[in-house]
């Protein structure tokens, strides 16, 4: 890895450097914190989770061949170098600030309360059709994810497209430090992690740390749609770009047209020029999606024929909104998380969907104090849909279902404690040609569900 000498590694990190001089100067090939990678050249990080000690693997990784060991216990037989740090969380972070300065690679940062990964897919997508793009593997956008999300950048990448998740203040200013963006994404200002935020303005401060480390001649993308991204005027002295659908954005989409699970048609147009396009993921945050992903592709000189290319080449990723076809029914996996924004986007395009709908949605966790308010919310919405069953599983999905059989009592309202219940209840309800839409928190592990369906 490009200067990752063990002396530079000990030198970013403040490590003490234990070993051979001749060593000091050896290249490491890669960083891995899971001891089965380690291989020839590796440099191990040995970190103390909360089921195993990572330290334990030492012995083992150096017969792999690992160069050299990062820890914060002396091993008791050093069979090679090895770095003392008093934290291993924290050495890799100042490892990864270091490594990314030693590349030439252009990085955006991609934030948000809802969305992130969603957005990170589509930007990645459509930068592909003219660099070559490293993307965060699935959800790596923490304080561990970032920085071994660093670690897999090598001289050939052109662009790294970073996502970064918080839920506390003061983590993103450390996240944006290592990232150093050059292009800042905010996919809106939501109501998740609201216990430690507080409120929305907290959270928008505390997402709004990922400028502290923008390049001098940085560019900032903002959903204009969203109240608390469009006050902001000017940033660090950058005029920020801002993509929309209901307020006039330079980027924005006209000719909004539902294409049922098969997507979702556009137009999108930047400034007097505009495509049409196929995004081929449906909801209406797609086209917010693709949005922030045009003026991306623009901010980092693409045409906008480039642009539409990568858009359309966008792949589903499991549990978001990913359409799994078996035995005749249609099933919507999108399990991997929910707050109330989502939930609500992927009851609207459910509604739309062909064939009797029916969802079967789970607790939304994190939503602090208000979270009973915010389910019975999201039951009133879906109340109004064209969805006519309904499994609310969980304690908190109670307040969902109250409000659903209120507001429209033919509709058919199922209440479940748990996935078994569910499991034993579904199969008397699903019928062929019918759509059905999984979506809960990821605690809520509603795989479970989509697995018995598609089974
Ligand atoms: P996490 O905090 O878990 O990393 P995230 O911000 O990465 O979440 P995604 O996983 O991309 O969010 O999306 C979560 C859900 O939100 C998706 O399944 C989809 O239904 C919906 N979604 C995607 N994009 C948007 C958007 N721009 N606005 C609102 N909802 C969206
Ligand atoms: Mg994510």
């Amino acid at each position: 890895m490009k200067n990752l000498t063990l002396e530079n590694i000990a030198g970013a990190c403040g490590g003490a450097y234990v070993g051979s001089d001749a060593d000091r100067s050896r290249e490491v090939a890669d960083i891995v914190t899971d001891s089965r990678r380690a291989k020839e050249g590796s440099l191990f990080a040995a970190i103390c989770g909360e089921h195993v000690d990572g330290h334990r693997f030492i012995p083992q990784v150096y017969a792999q061949g690992a160069l050299c060991v990062l820890c914060e216990k002396a091993p008791a037989e050093a069979q090679g170098p090895y770095i003392l740090v008093e934290s291993t969380l924290k050495a890799l972070m100042a490892i990864a600030e270091f490594y990314r300065q030693q590349l030439d690679i252009k990085v955006v940062g991609i934030t948000g309360s809802v969305g992130k990964t969603s957005t990170k897919e589509m930007i990645a997508s459509v930068l592909s059709e003219k660099y070559r793009v490293l993307k965060t593997p699935g959800n790596f956008n923490n304080e561990l994810g970032l920085p071994l999300t660093v670690f897999q950048l090598t001289e050939e990448d052109e662009v790294a497209v970073l996502e970064m998740g918080i839920n506390h203040f003061g983590e993103m200013h450390r996240l944006s430090k290592i990232a150093r963006p050059d292009v800042c994404v905010i996919t809106n200002i939501g109501t998740c992690h609201l216990e430690f935020l507080g409120d929305r303005d907290g959270v928008l401060r505390a997402k709004s740390e990922i400028f502290d480390f923008i390049a001098p001649d940085g560019q900032i993308v903002l959903n204009g749609d969203d109240d608390k991204l469009s006050a902001l005027k000017e940033v660090r002295g950058i005029t920020p770009q801002f993509f929309g659908i209901e307020h006039a954005c330079a980027i924005r989409a006209t000719d909004i047209e539902n294409a049922g699970l098969k997507g979702v048609k556009c137009r999108i147009h930047d400034g007097t020029e505009s495509f049409a396009v196929t995004i081929p993921i449906p909801g209406y945050h797609m086209v917010l999606n693709a949005l922030a992903a045009t003026a991306v592709g623009r901010a980092l000189g693409m045409s906008l024929e480039e642009i539409r290319r990568g858009i359309e080449k966008l792949q589903a990723l499991g549990g978001r909104f990913r359409i799994l076809e078996a035995g005749g029914i249609t099933v919507v996996d999108d399990c991997y998380n929910a707050n109330p924004m989502s939930m609500k986007a992927s009851l609207g395009v459910l509604a739309d969907a062909p064939g009797r709908k029916i969802a079967v949605l789970g607790d939304m966790g994190e939503l602090g104090e208000n979270e009973q308010q915010l389910h019975g919310e999201v039951g009133r919405f879906a109340a109004g849909l064209d969805i006519p069953v309904f499994f609310c599983v969980g304690a908190l999905c109670r307040y969902m279902a109250e409000e659903i059989r209120r507001l429209s009592p033919e509709k058919q309202v199922i209440t479940a404690d748990s996935v078994e219940e569910v499991l034993r209840l579904l199969p008397d309800s699903v019928q062929k040609g019918d759509t059905v839409l999984v979506k809960a928190s990821h605690a809520m592990h509603f795989e479970k569900i989509v697995e018995a369906l598609t089974k």
